[in-house]
């Protein structure tokens, strides 16, 4: 705990963890390269430092404001978002355990559970989480261990009641895993609202720069949290100095990038809903949106991911992806710059055939921070040339 604790979330993004270096002054802490660290008589540690696995002052320092953020106590940075949630399914299963997963979570988290966890006999249940009924018998019929969904949801941005979900699976002895990867801790948390675990692919928002993969557990469970640090220890998928320093850099603006994110999603998604070219768009923002009233009780703002539904199906989805100008088309999300994807053929191939394939004539947008007026043209531009 910090003097940093009743500031609030932009002053505590900038500073925890971010104390000045006591040798220099130097205002922005070193990157701590080092493997090892010398002791000063056998077991006679400096700052509790002895190997670069076990710990590292920058990932510290990083793991120190994820916590904050998300109003945790416990934070762990990991090499990538799936290694994060490796780490934290293998801390909590055992052989014969099953996961109770929304049948809209990432794919690559359903591919993790479906085709590792599978093989060491870890039964996987998709389902649709708005269903409270459903969920409960699930959970009943499962003996569910872990509860894991996602909200805003991929690539429908379904909005899922965290709140509510906790209670009944907590009825059940499950545990509650958000992943607060499209949210982030700035426009939602999950810990406040009953969850007992937060993952995240930093390599999304938090980065926020499209330049270093990584990914976090938070929790504030003392028991849980002591099972996930060991696990980072012991199977070793730490992440790295520089890009626990890349994604620290990327944490401080967070505040002003979500709300430029939402505004200009918003903007779009509003100037978009009714054209004669798209049969629909999933943006929370929207009135129109099924989770609306609901996103707006559990959000701060709505973020700045958006999908449409194209009314001339594949064909016209594949144009209008590939007509635009500004987006470029790619995968991942939540940089700077602003990206299209085609999530049945890009980010969502892995599910394909199952339970969470997406239609193929939807489309993403991760609405970056450029001008809204250029991103409004090019989307403009693209549409009207579907005919
Ligand atoms: C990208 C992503 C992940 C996986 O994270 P990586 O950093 O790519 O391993 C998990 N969940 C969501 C919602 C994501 O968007």
């Amino acid at each position: 705990m910090t003097h940093h604790d009743a500031h609030g979330f932009s002053t505590r993004a900038i500073h925890v963890g971010q104390e000045f270096d006591p040798t220099t002054g130097a205002v922005i802490p070193p990157v701590h390269f080092s493997t090892t660290y010398a002791q000063d008589g056998i077991g006679n540690l400096r700052g509790g430092y002895e190997y670069g696995r076990g710990g590292n002052p920058t990932r510290d320092a990083l793991q120190k404001q994820l916590a904050s953020l998300e109003g945790g106590t416990h934070a762990f940075s990991f090499a990538s978002g799936l290694a994060a949630e490796d780490a934290l399914l293998r801390a909590v299963l055992r052989p014969g355990d099953h996961v109770l997963m929304g049948n809209d979570v990432y794919g690559g988290t359903h591919r993790l559970v479906r085709r590792i966890f599978g093989d060491w006999n870890i039964g996987l249940t998709t389902i649709e989480l708005d269903d409270m009924a459903a969920v409960r018998s699930a959970l009943a019929d499962t003996g569910a261990r872990v509860l894991w969904l996602e909200t805003p949801s991929n690539p429908l941005m379904k909005i899922t009641d965290i709140t509510a979900l906790a209670e009944v699976a907590h009825a059940a002895g499950a545990l509650v895993v958000v992943d607060n990867t499209f949210a982030t801790p700035y426009l939602q948390q999950p810990l406040g609202l009953g969850a007992d675990v937060v993952v995240h692919s930093t390599t999304k928002y938090l980065g926020g720069h499209s330049d270093v993969i990584g990914g976090a557990v938070v929790t504030s469970d003392d028991e849980l949290a002591s099972k996930v640090g060991f696990h980072q220890f012991a199977a070793g998928a730490v992440s790295g100095p520089l890009d626990a320093w890349l994604t620290t850099r990327g944490i401080k603006t967070l505040a002003v990038r979500m709300d430029r994110h939402s505004a200009s999603a918003h903007a779009l998604a509003s100037a978009i809903e009714g054209h004669s070219a798209v049969a629909r768009v999933y943006y929370p923002g929207l009135p129109s949106h099924p989770g609306h009233e609901l996103a707006a009780r559990q959000m701060s703002d709505f973020g700045g991911m958006l999908s449409l539904e194209l009314a001339g199906g594949a064909a016209a989805a594949r144009a209008f992806a590939e007509g635009l100008h500004v987006f470029s088309l790619a995968e991942s999300l939540g940089g700077v710059e602003s990206l299209v994807n085609y999530p049945s053929e890009m980010t969502h191939a892995s599910v394909r055939g199952t339970a969470l394939e997406v239609s193929d004539a939807i489309i993403r947008l991760s609405v970056g921070l450029e001008d809204v007026d250029d991103l409004l043209a090019d989307v403009q531009q693209s549409l009207a040339r579907l005919g």
